[in-house]
């Protein structure tokens, strides 16, 4: 538990997304191996990636940043820090209760990280009962055609089901991974519209 300490305060629970202009907590979830960290790293703006595999330390990964949409500044904090198959059940739960919105990434190249996906959203919706929040199915790799595994209208399918946006992106192109960000961001305004009717 000791490795929130550092970023607890950028990231208390009432602090951000409630009023307009104020930043937007964006929890990345997926499979080890979908992009989460090709992801950040795009949203970082960072050439110098680093290969997950060799970077224990991306674990607490907080990254925020100024985005313009639709002409106008949003501040994104972005998280990456939580694996579903290492992180823990604290870690979990406290994630699943953070995020303003949610990026939840599966490989259509992998049908395994299609069903996490799944299973994610379900455990999401148990942490997030009331509120609607802004989810956003993102099938990634679409850049490997010929290793697809999922298609795009079951895909879009279930994310009709589970009442979320979707989106495929090749965070190796460079494709798409904006418009997912971006799409987050005006979601999140809509919820906000709606609640100051
Ligand atoms: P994470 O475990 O979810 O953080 O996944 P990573 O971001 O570390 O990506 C796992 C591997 O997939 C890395 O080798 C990436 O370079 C690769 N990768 C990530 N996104 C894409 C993509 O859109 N297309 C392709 N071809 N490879 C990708």
């Amino acid at each position: 538990r000791g490795s929130w300490s550092s970023s607890d305060s950028v990231i208390s629970v009432d602090s951000a997304g409630g009023e307009p202009g104020s930043p937007y907590r964006v929890v990345l979830l997926g499979a080890s191996g979908v992009g989460k960290t090709a992801f950040a790293n795009i949203f970082a703006g960072g050439a110098d990636s680093m290969d997950s595999d060799d970077c224990e330390l991306c674990g607490d990964e907080v990254s925020d940043r100024e985005i313009e949409v639709d002409g106008e500044t949003a501040t994104i904090i972005l998280l990456d820090t939580w694996d579903a198959e290492k992180g823990d059940e604290w870690t979990q739960e406290r994630f699943m209760q953070i995020g303003d919105a949610y990026l939840l990434l599966y490989s259509i190249t992998d049908r395994a990280s299609f069903l996490r996906a799944s299973e994610l959203r379900i455990t999401l919706r148990r942490f997030r009962p009331a509120r609607h929040t802004p989810i956003i199915l993102v099938g990634n790799k679409c850049d490997l055609v010929r290793r697809r595994e999922v298609s795009t209208s079951e895909a879009r399918a279930c994310a009709a089901v589970f009442d979320c946006k979707f989106i495929e992106t090749s965070a190796a192109m460079q494709h798409n991974v904006w418009e997912a960000f971006y799409g987050i961001v005006r979601q999140l305004r809509l919820r906000q519209d709606s609640k100051e009717d």
